[in-house]
């Protein structure tokens, strides 16, 4: 069984969720995937914002907003909507009463769920309609935290197994993306564009045959398409090499998508809705070219630097500095070192204010806001001659803060100012990628 998930511009309206059925039902069985349609989640967070704000009007007028549009949209999609109404009503009754309680710590969590809740209501109505045995399964029961706040796939496919059983005559299955449940049983997430994340679990799980991610672009491009014009979209990617470009801010997948997928050899199939004939991106253990492949960049970098006549020639002040990110569960992204200084980036600045007065006590230290790290992928053999000159000779006019080099055989990672980032990114786009002859 293949595992599709559909993203929320692929679900953006009626004729986009009639568009994304037509695709799933080319598979005789799938699991899927849904995203809430897109613009849904946004809304919610607002409504939630102004429910911690006490702002009870404004949230209980943006939800009879939202509301509407779905009675709307369910209007439109199916020829007898009562059902999926009344459905939809219940979660919005669910919703108002949510705004209207005093906010709990899961209020925003269970807040947000509705946007995936009633995406795939609505896409299991229209199913049920056109007569295709499907069934619609929970997400929360299926993916649960566990005391790290981490999914576990064991769990997930013991949890699957026994529904997949259950429902054994169901043609589709389908269920959320994005939602789970904490370890105490009340909603939770996997953070925005988890939905990604949720399909390689499920698939994980399920051991399927392929991962077919859709989405509105053709696969993964070599350049942000958002900042740069006449991006190219590449065809085939290692997992490692797909991992690396997602965590170095390629919005197309969640980070945290590729290990699942990796972990039990699933290939990962992107796609666009838009062009279902293009051919995609194809993620697997298998890869073909070599050299630069693609950039990405991702913001909101804090760099440190700790200065210490301490780290001379000594060992174990790398190991102290680092257990000071440690107690404050702060992952550290690159790190440089000289024979007195280590600079490091981080991007969760929760505890920012504790670490640097810890990190204090072993040298001085300084604070730097408002970088980007751009991460340059491919299958880039460290030792191979010509590289660095090559990204080097790209970046002449680039004030380069940080650079990591060697460290996997599929990134080399630059620490820039974020007002540098266009340029930085064209300035790749045109020397690596559209080098004139
Ligand atoms: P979905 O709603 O399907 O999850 P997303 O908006 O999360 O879609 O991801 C797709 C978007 O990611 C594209 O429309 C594109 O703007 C953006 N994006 C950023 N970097 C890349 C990249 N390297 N390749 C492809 N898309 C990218
Ligand atoms: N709906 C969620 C979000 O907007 C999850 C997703 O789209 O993957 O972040
Ligand atoms: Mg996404």
């Amino acid at each position: 069984m293949k595992v599709l998930k559909f993203g929320g511009t692929s679900l953006g309206n009626s004729e986009r969720i009639k568009n994304a059925v037509e695709i799933v039902l080319q598979e005789s069985k799938a699991f899927v995937v849904l995203s809430a349609m897109s613009g849904t989640t946004n809304r919610l967070i607002d409504i939630s914002d102004h429910v911690l704000k006490n702002n009870k009007q404004k949230a209980l007028k943006s939800a009879y907003k939202l509301r509407n549009q779905y009675h709307s949209i369910a209007a439109d999609l199916l020829k007898e909507p009562e059902k999926a109404i009344e459905q939809i009503n219940k979660y919005f009754a669910i919703l108002e009463n949510q705004i209207q309680v005093s906010p709990k710590p899961y209020t925003e969590k269970h807040i947000v769920s509705f946007g995936e809740l009633l995406s795939t209501n609505l896409f299991y109505q229209y199913l049920k309609q056109n007569n295709i045995k499907s069934t619609l399964l929970n997400a929360t029961e299926l993916i649960r935290l566990n005391s790290k706040n981490e999914p576990e796939v064991e769990d997930i496919k013991s949890k699957l197994e026994n529904k997949i059983q259950l429902y054994n005559e169901s043609r589709i299955f389908i269920t959320q993306g994005f939602i789970c449940s904490d370890i105490e049983g009340n909603i939770s997430n996997l953070g925005r564009g988890g939905s990604d994340y949720s399909a390689s679990l499920f698939g994980a799980a399920l051991n399927a045959d392929e991962i077919q991610i859709w989405t509105d672009i053709d696969g993964v491009q070599n350049n942000d398409p958002r900042i740069i014009d006449s991006t190219q979209p590449i065809r085939k990617l290692l997992f490692d090499e797909a991992a690396e470009l997602a965590y170095f801010g390629a919005k197309i997948l969640h980070p945290s998508c590729v290990l699942p997928a990796k972990e039990n050899n699933i290939p990962v199939l992107l796609k666009n809705t838009l062009h279902p004939d293009d051919p995609g991106t194809s993620i697997s253990k298998k890869t073909e070219g070599t050299g630069f492949k693609a950039v990405a960049a991702r913001d909101n970098i804090t760099a440190i630097r700790i200065k210490s006549s301490r780290m001379l020639l000594a060992y174990g002040f790398l190991r102290k500095v680092f257990e000071v990110f440690e107690k404050y569960e702060t992952p550290i992204d690159m790190i440089t070192t000289s024979e007195v200084a280590v600079s490091l980036t981080i991007d969760n600045e929760i505890h920012l204010s504790k670490i640097i007065a810890e990190l204090q006590t072993y040298g001085t230290v300084s604070v730097n806001n408002n970088k980007t790290i751009v991460g340059i992928v491919g299958n880039i053999m460290a030792e191979e001659p010509g590289h660095a000159e090559k990204l080097f000779s790209a970046l002449a006019d680039i004030p380069i803060r940080m650079i990591s080099y060697g460290a996997s055989a599929y990134n080399m990672s630059i620490l820039i100012n974020t007002e540098d980032k266009k340029r930085t990114l064209q300035a790749l786009n045109d020397n690596l990628f559209n080098r004139r002859k």
